[in-house]
This record gives structure tokens, sequence and C-alpha cells, in this order.
């Protein structure tokens, strides 16, 4: 049995805490790895080598840090089907959208090889009589970020290039269901040049989460996964006087206009719904057909479509819509909210619970499900299921539609689909929830623009990656600078008061 390690002050280091916990490749069900689950103990180590590493890195110039990321996406390139590969035994998804993950997280890499410029500070040139103000963006110092299992590529290098970027040091806390890649990247970040102790990886669960919060060297706390979590992290990371930025759960809904193409839309709610096997925070898990009409036309669409999914393990390569989920609980969660939508009278269109697969059978595959007639007080409406699962809601009108987006605890994602431009504008105009789509099912904003849900699904005032990342990686000094004038004429020998 393969024993992962943690990657602290550049080297590969033995967990010591003598707590271990199964890393398994979803696609049979077998675990392959045990990663350790660091104590406080072992967190202090890492931060005393960040602590240590980070000064000189942050008075690195700001270019030449640039070009280590530079490096970066060089080498990610290059190793992208082996870290593709070893995201997908962990994870599950298949090998394209493993590269996916790979590659939108390097896309903010190369938007942090804009740092020079990012980090340039203001000025104003004689704000008073000889005098002139500044103000400039200082690194924070050892800097941590805490990651869900579902991008175990792209979200902590959405966390660490622009915090390193910055000149701060980073502490990688990765989910311990998939934490091979991490490690991975973290190695793959000194080949580029980084200094030792500049990223560490500290696997770990709770307990190690803990130890983030509490030390007082740490300056700023980054969390992606689910919302209760994500409230508990941003309470106690702020109580104790850190920067903290959560992204939490999500619901999202797409609104289907009776003018909509509803061939497009039902492709769309196909690759989004089910996708990733439904494991994504800007999945669609609600469709919201307005009119019945509207609804029974695109049920009929969806049907063929869901049934042709292929569901399979990553190694059968382009030939698969989307594999297992992560773990066998998931598994069992995601069928006990399907027979609680059933039990609630929602109407089970498609069915997938008795899927299997020959060969592998201990997988964690669950076959695609489809719900018509479900209403807002069921709880396949109300949880975040995060699997194969589309709940339809239908809406007696626009405003019907609207509303149910607008009061539901969630706002990470929504999408409409019309072709009504006064519709699609009203609505991106009026809905609380961060992303929005028009005729796009999974708005993730790019790398230059920023990321972040409303409501529950997101605590704190900055977003994810774009110019907020170098907001949330700095904080601002302002310098107010008078040098009295008077010796342009020659030596002034004569002591002179200030004036
Ligand atoms: P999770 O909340 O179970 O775990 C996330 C991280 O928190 C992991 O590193 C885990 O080790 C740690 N953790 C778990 N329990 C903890 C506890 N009691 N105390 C302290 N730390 C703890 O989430 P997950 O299952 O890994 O990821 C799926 C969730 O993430 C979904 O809810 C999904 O919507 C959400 N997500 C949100 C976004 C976003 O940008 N809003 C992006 C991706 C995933």
């Amino acid at each position: 049995m393969q024993e992962l390690t943690h990657y602290i002050n550049g080297a590969h280091v033995k967990g010591t805490s003598g707590r271990f916990s199964d890393v398994y490749n979803p696609a049979t069900g077998e675990v392959q790895a045990k990663v350790p689950l660091a104590n406080a103990a072992e967190m202090d180590i890492a931060v005393a080598a960040a602590e240590a590493a980070q000064p000189a890195w942050a008075a690195v110039n700001p270019q030449r840090r640039a070009r280590v990321m530079m490096k970066f996406v060089g080498l990610l390139n290059d190793n992208m089907d082996k870290l593709a590969e070893a995201l997908s035994r962990e994870h599950g998804k298949t090998l394209p959208d493993a590269a996916g993950d790979v590659q939108r997280g390097l896309e903010v890499v190369e938007y942090c090889i804009g740092a020079p410029e990012l980090l340039k500070g203001e000025f104003t040139d004689s704000a008073g009589p000889g005098i002139d103000m500044y103000s400039m963006k200082q690194a924070l110092g050892v800097c941590a970020g805490i990651t869900p299992f579902n991008f175990p590529a792209m979200i902590p290098m959405w966390m660490f290039a622009p915090a390193i970027a910055c000149g701060n040091a980073f502490i990688l806390k990765p989910s311990e269901r998939d934490p091979s890649v991490p490690l991975m990247l973290a190695e793959l970040m000194e080949e580029a040049g980084l200094p030792k102790g500049i990223l560490q990886v500290v696997n770990g669960d709770k307990e190690s989460v803990d130890a983030i919060l509490d030390h007082p060297v740490i300056q700023s706390v980054g969390f992606v996964g689910s919302t209760p979590i994500a409230e508990y992290i941003y309470g106690r990371g702020c109580s104790n006087g850190k920067r903290v930025q959560c992204f939490g759960g999500a619901k999202n809904h797409m609104i289907i206009m009776p003018d909509a193409d509803l061939d497009q839309a039902a492709d769309a709610l196909i690759g989004a719904g089910y996708g990733a096997a439904g494991e994504r925070c800007m999945a669609i898990s609600v469709a919201l057909p307005v009119g019945d009409e509207t609804a029974d036309r695109l049920i009929a669409k969806l049907i063929p479509r869901i049934e042709a999914l292929k569901v399979g393990p990553y190694t059968s390569g382009n030939d698969v819509d989307y594999g297992p989920v992560v773990t066998a609980a998931a598994k069992a969660n995601i069928l006990k909210l399907v027979e609680s939508g059933i039990e609630q009278g929602a109407t089970l269109v498609v069915d997938g619970r008795n899927f299997s697969l020959q060969g592998y059978e201990d997988g964690f595959f669950v076959g695609p499900h489809l719900f018509d007639n479900v209403t807002p007080d069921m709880d396949i409406y109300k949880k975040e299921i995060f699997g194969p699962v589309l709940s339809t809601i239908r809406a007696g009108s626009y405003e019907e539609a609207l509303g149910l987006a607008m009061s539901h605890e969630y706002g990470n994602g929504t999408a409409i689909y019309t072709r009504d431009g006064d519709t699609a504008r009203d609505f991106a105009n009026r809905v609380n929830v961060g992303m929005i789509g028009i005729n796009v099912p999974i708005p993730v904003p790019l790398a230059y623009h920023t990321f972040g849900g409303w409501k529950k699904s997101a605590f704190g005032d900055l977003n994810q990656h774009g110019p907020d990342a170098f907001k949330f990686y700095t904080r601002t000094k302002t310098i107010t600078s008078r040098w009295p004038s008077g010796i342009k004429d020659g030596g002034e020998f004569n002591f002179k008061p200030m004036e």
C-alpha cells in the first residue's frame, strides 16, 4: 500500500501523527493509498519553514517571481497527461475533464504572470508642499488554503498562484480524498524555481484545519468546500484576527423560457447536470422550465439524452461521459436523497438507482437520475445532492422561476435559456446570485475576472482569482513623505527647522 507524505520545506515528509485516511480508486472501490493526517506539531514545522523563507521571497522583485509562474505553466503543460491520470485515479472524473481541471488552474497561473503590473501601487505627486503620497501592496506573510475534493488541481492553483506571486508563503491543506495532485504541483513549483518553504502541502483533516485557524503566524485563510464547514472556518478564522474568504455549496437553477432553443437547452442541461457526475459547485441541479408545454417538451428531449449517457471508469478515455462519485459515503448520500425525493412525491422520470457496470461492481458509480414535479419543500430541492441528479420544477411564469432562484439559500451560479434579450437582461440585473449564464450553462468566469457566489455560497468580501485575489493576498500601506526643499542652490550648512 502506497503511503503518501506531506511536502514540507522542499521535501516529502512522512506523517508522524500516526493517523491516516484511506485514498480510494473510486472506479474500482479499492483503497490505493493512505494519506497522513497532520497534527498541530506537524503544522508548526511547516509554518516555521514558511515564516523563515517568506521575507526573502517577498524581497525578490515581482518580475522574477512572475518568471517562476511562467516556468510553472510550461511544466504543467509538459506534465498534463501525468497530472490528469493521477487526478482521475483518485477523483474518478474522466481524463478530459481532469485535464480541464488542471487547465482552469493553469489559466490563473498565467494571469499571475501579470503580477508586476497588478502589484503596482498608487502615487500622488505634491499632495501638499513638498509632500508626496504613495500606496504600496505588501505581502501578508504566511497564508493558508483548505481545498475540496472536486477540483484537486484547479482550486489549489487558484489560491497558491496569486498568494505566491504577491510574495507570500503558502500552506496548502488539500482534500484528504485526492491529495496526490497537490503534492505533484508543489514539486513542479520548486522545479520552476520556487524556493523551499514557499509552497508546502500539509495533508490532514479537521485537526490540521484547526491548527491553521488557531496559528498566530498564519495571516490569511482561503477555503472552498461545503457550506457548514465554510461557515465554521470563516467564524473561527475571523475571530482569530485572520483575513478569511470561504466559498461554500450550491444549488444552481437554470430557467428555460418558452422561446428558448430547447435542443440547445437540453444539451446544456446534460453537460451541466451530469458532467463530473454532478460533483461541481457550478453544476446545474435544478431545471426550471416556464410553462407546462415547455416542461413537457424539455423532458421529452432530456430522456433520450440521459439514457444515452456513458458512465464508466476514466481508463475508458474519451469514451465515457462521467465517472464514479468520490466515495461510497457520497454514493450512499446521493441514493438516500433520491429515495427521499420519491417518498416526498416527486416523479422519478429516469431512474439510475440500479446502475451497475460489469467488472466495476465495487466502484462508486451512480446512474443518472431525472426528477419531474419537484416542489420547493422537498429535500432534493433544498439540499445540495452533489451527484448525477437533475430536479425539474415546473414554473408557471418567469417571475415564479426567478423567485425560486432568488429565495434559495445558495447563490453560486444560475443560468437562463431564452431568445429574448429583455428577459435575459432583466434576469441578470435582478437575480441575487454571483455568476450568471445567459444561454451558457456553467458560467465559470475566466481567470482575469473573479469567481464567487452570493448568500450561503460565499463568506467574505473578495472573490477568487482575477484582481480580487491580488487584493486578498496583499495589504495596502500608504506613505506620506515630505522632503523639505531648499538645497538646490548649493550646500546649506545651517540646520533648518521643519516648516
Ligand atoms: P468538505 O467541506 O467536506 O471539505 C472541504 C475541506 O474541508 C477539505 O479539505 C476537508 O478536509 C476539510 N474539512 C472537512 N470537514 C471539516 C471539519 N469538520 N472541520 C474542518 N475542516 C474540514 O467539501 P468537499 O466534499 O471536499 O467538497 C464538496 C463541496 O465543496 C460541495 O459543497 C461544493 O459545492 C463545494 N465547492 C464549492 C466551490 C465554490 O467555489 N463555491 C467550489 C468547489 C466545491
